[in-house]
């Protein structure tokens, strides 16, 4: 027996988590990637079933949610496609009893993960050390698929606790985070709350000079228009990173004609850890499978062929604390085809956002909406806009601008609405000065559905 297989967690199946310390099990994690995601897509598959089969078995011994629910199914492993979705409600509703009696020990302390009320339905979920430590590994894959240099400054804007990161400084850190600095360092890391106002972010960036930014789809959306403003560009920029929420196509094209640079985006979600990265390559969204199985399904429960795009569902492979097999996201998704950087991971080819993100329409179907603020930049100086559906036929379109909008410009910016959610909706125009408010965990839609 060698010594890292000596020193292997019990009850692991795959990926092997080998070596005593923190520093050689990330090593050995990382090595098996470098295998795993170029391994044939059917032995993948397998392996993650095994893994799958495994947590299915530990579930249904010590969590008293999934004794019920998986109690008349014969012993081995099931179907996966014959197992029910685990929903939000569901996790709400069973409360202590998703959660293992018997949390194996070797998987370290456990940890709660809250979900904050954006979904208007907060969850709270057990996580264990191995969920950590895939996390790390998954980051540090991230960093080499786009081969980021340690060496540069990694500056951050997120959404963080009161007084944890406040403008105008907000914190300073040695290194970008426990997985980096376990493997011997990076340069340094610095840290701004999402609550100061986008002059006074821009300015923290150039004081910063990062070689990466980190921050959320919309809150870029703002950086941009204000940099874009002033002829602005950020020479140490390398690309900006991206979390949280949907990326659009414009967005994309924005950050490439404002400063720069590449948007380099992570799919991941507080329960799940990270779900899927952008490939360096051809901007597909590889699934990380060595932690989460991915499905997308159509509205028949069927999984949905290339093109298509459906309900994401995702199952954890390695919470044993709180066990999520078949968990549905809620946010949809579009697979895609094999990718030509030879990595074989499934792909998804976009994210396309929540449910309640969705246009409804009179006749009852429902679309995702087209809208683009860069086209809206186009007839007037719009800062900032949010849409929320009221009612099958009306829309309220809440504005930011720089200053009052004439009539024709209105006009034509209601053209431009009504083009893009497919339907001659009655719109009620309301203007704010500043910014418009955002959820409680800091997050911004661009489209809410608020039909209940
Ligand atoms: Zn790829």
């Amino acid at each position: 027996m060698n010594p890292d297989s000596a020193a292997a967690l019990a009850g692991i199946v795959w990926p092997v988590v080998a070596g005593r310390s923190h520093r050689e099990q990330l090593l050995s994690l990382l090595r098996q990637f470098e295998q795993t995601e170029r391994m044939a897509p059917e032995q993948l598959l397998r392996q993650q079933l095994l893994q799958l089969s495994a947590v299915i078995g530990h579930a249904r011994r010590t969590v008293p949610f999934y004794r019920d629910r998986f109690g008349g199914l014969p012993a081995g492993m099931p179907e996966l496609q014959a197992l029910p979705l685990l929903t939000r409600r569901d996790i709400q509703d069973a409360g202590h009893g998703l959660r293992s009696t018997a949390i194996p020990p070797q998987f370290g302390s456990t940890h709660e993960n809250r979900t904050s009320g954006a979904t208007g339905e907060p969850v709270t979920v057990l996580r264990t050390v191995l969920d950590a430590l895939l996390w790390q590994a998954n980051t540090l894959r991230d960093h080499a698929w786009h081969r980021r240099d340690p060496a540069l400054k990694l500056a951050a804007i997120r959404a963080v606790a009161p007084g944890t990161a406040d403008p105008p400084n907000g914190v300073e850190a040695p290194n970008w985070g426990p997985a980096s600095a376990a493997l011997g360092g990076t340069g340094p890391a610095a840290l701004l709350t999402l609550d100061a106002d986008v002059a006074v972010q821009a300015d923290w960036i150039r004081r910063q000079a990062p070689g990466y930014l980190l921050t959320y789809p919309n809150n870029l959306a703002a950086l941009l228009v204000h940099f874009g403003q002033r002829g602005e560009r950020l020479p140490s920029l390398r690309a900006v990173l991206t979390v949280g929420e949907t990326v659009s196509p414009a967005l994309r094209t924005a950050c490439r004609e404002v400063l720069d640079v590449e948007i380099q985006d992570v799919y991941s979600s507080q329960e799940l850890g990270y779900i899927a990265l952008q490939c360096p390559a051809s901007g597909l969204y590889h699934v990380m499978a060595e932690s989460v199985l991915v499905e997308v399904i159509d509205a028949a429960g069927k999984p949905c062929a290339a093109g298509e795009t459906g309900r994401l569902v995702v199952s954890s492979l390695h919470n044993y604390a709180t066990p999520l097999i078949r968990y549905e996201l809620r946010d949809h998704a579009t697979v895609g085809g094999p990718c030509a950087c030879g990595r074989t991971l499934p792909t998804l080819a976009r994210i396309a956002g929540r449910e309640r993100n969705m246009v409804k329409l009179p006749d009852g179907s429902t679309h995702w909406p087209l809208v683009g603020f860069h086209r809206f930049r186009d007839i007037a100086p719009v800062r900032q806009y949010q849409l929320i559906q009221r009612s099958l036929d009306g829309i309220e379109v809440r504005l930011v601008c720089d200053r009052g909008l004439k009539p024709d410009e209105e006009a034509r910016l209601a053209a431009v609405i009504r083009d893009a959610l497919g339907h001659p909706f009655t719109l009620q125009f309301m203007f704010f000065d500043g910014e418009l408010p955002r959820s409680a965990n800091g997050k911004f839609e661009e489209f809410v559905c608020a039909i209940g």
